[in-house]
């Protein structure tokens, strides 16, 4: 199976309840290991920006509003088929529809808090490391 590299971010919420350790220790127990690594307050514009693709949609405002509520914590995660590894350890957008064991049906409260982010095609994971680390903010180990 192929290596790849993803994005993952803590929301807020994660950090607010204490959920980064938990968080980090079920990807690193998976396989994807967090080569890149940092804590941040997001901008409404660099919010806005990251999730351009949902603009339109009704719950455009409350997600922007949310993700800029408080720190978070952006990686970019290695491992192989890390972009569905991570997705599969994430859970469904929804909490209340995610399986259980999952991150978002252990810790999320809500579809607006729903613990974390992750990059859905590989595609995608390419431009939204991109969007948060340099080249040289990745390290191999
Ligand atoms: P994800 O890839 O599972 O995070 O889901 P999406 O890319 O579809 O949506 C991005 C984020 O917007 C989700 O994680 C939710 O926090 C939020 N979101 C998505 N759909 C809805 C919705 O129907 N209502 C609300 N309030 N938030 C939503
Ligand atoms: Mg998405």
């Amino acid at each position: 199976m192929a290596i790849e590299r993803t994005l993952s971010i803590i929301k807020p919420d994660g950090l607010k309840n204490h959920h980064i350790g938990e968080i980090i220790s079920r990807f690193e127990k998976a396989g994807l290991t967090p080569v890149g690594i940092r804590l941040q307050q997001l901008s409404q514009k660099e919010a806005e920006g990251f999730y351009a693709v949902h603009s339109a949609r009704g719950f455009f405002k409350d997600l922007v509003a949310f993700m800029t509520s408080g720190p978070v914590v952006v990686m970019a995660l290695e491992g192989e088929n890390a972009v569905l590894k991570n997705r599969d350890l994430m859970g469904a957008t929804d909490p209340k529809k995610a399986d259980k064991g999952t991150i978002r049906a252990d810790f999320a409260q809500s579809i607006d808090a729903n613990t974390v982010h992750g990059s859905d095609s590989l595609e995608n994971a390419k431009n939204e490391i991109a969007y948060f680390f340099r080249e040289t903010e990745l390290q191999k180990y």
